[in-house]
């Protein structure tokens, strides 16, 4: 029988796109993550292609439809139009200017490990539309940007940073974006105080 792998060696993606870099907020971003008890394995600092982009998106073969249908809910919700009812037709659009957006600069490409990462991450970024992100997330907190806004200007909305939105996600994004090399297995001191089970050895 395989043993599973404790929670604690979970991962997760995340990318500080070109906009969270030029708003001066590497450190303010990996303060959040650093502080909640992850650990940071992978780190690097690159200018993706279009084509790069276009692959990450699509990683899930899923993902063009799943986007487009979201997207059309998200405009009937609101009372309003969608651009087309066609989802595929709806990605295509998001898509091209995704890869306007984060091909703009430097991206920072960050592999993040401890419990519940992907899920906390997640929480702690917040909702994908700044508009509506959360008050104390990193997006509710340091940016504005609205679909409406973004469509009305033919660009995508910018909120920031990329994080995987599920561990299945996270699976196929990390290797994509990092050698297996380039990710650094290391024990941090604290861990014994966030998993360990007996928390022994405090006390002299
Ligand atoms: P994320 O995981 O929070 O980044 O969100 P998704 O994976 O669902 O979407 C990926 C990207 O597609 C977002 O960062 C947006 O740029 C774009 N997107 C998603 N939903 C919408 C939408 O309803 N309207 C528009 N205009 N763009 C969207
Ligand atoms: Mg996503």
């Amino acid at each position: 029988m395989t043993q599973q792998k404790h929670q604690r060696e979970d991962r997760t993606l995340v990318i500080i796109k070109p906009d969270g870099i030029q708003r001066s907020l590497i450190g303010e971003i990996i303060k959040r993550y650093e502080r909640l008890g992850f650990k940071l394995v992978g780190l690097k600092m690159l200018v993706p292609t279009p084509e790069f982009i276009e692959q990450h998106y699509t990683l899930d073969t899923a993902w063009r439809q799943k986007t487009g249908e979201k997207t059309i809910a998200g405009y009937e919700k609101k009372g309003l139009e969608p651009p087309s009812r066609d989802p595929l037709e709806i990605t295509a659009k998001i898509l091209a200017n995704l890869k306007k957006y984060l091909t703009a600069g430097p991206v920072i490409a960050m592999v993040w490990q401890g419990a519940h990462v992907v899920e906390i991450i997640r929480k702690v970024t917040g909702g994908t539309e700044p508009l509506t992100s959360d008050v104390g997330t990193i997006r509710g907190d340091f940016v504005f940007d609205s679909y409406q806004m973004s469509d009305n200007d033919n660009r995508a909305v910018r909120n920031l940073i990329h994080a995987s939105g599920s561990p299945g996600e996270a699976e196929r994004e990390i290797p994509h974006w990092f050698k297996r090399e380039e990710l650094v297995s290391y024990k941090v001191f604290q861990e014994k105080i966030l998993y360990d089970v007996n928390l022994d050895g405090i006390l002299e």
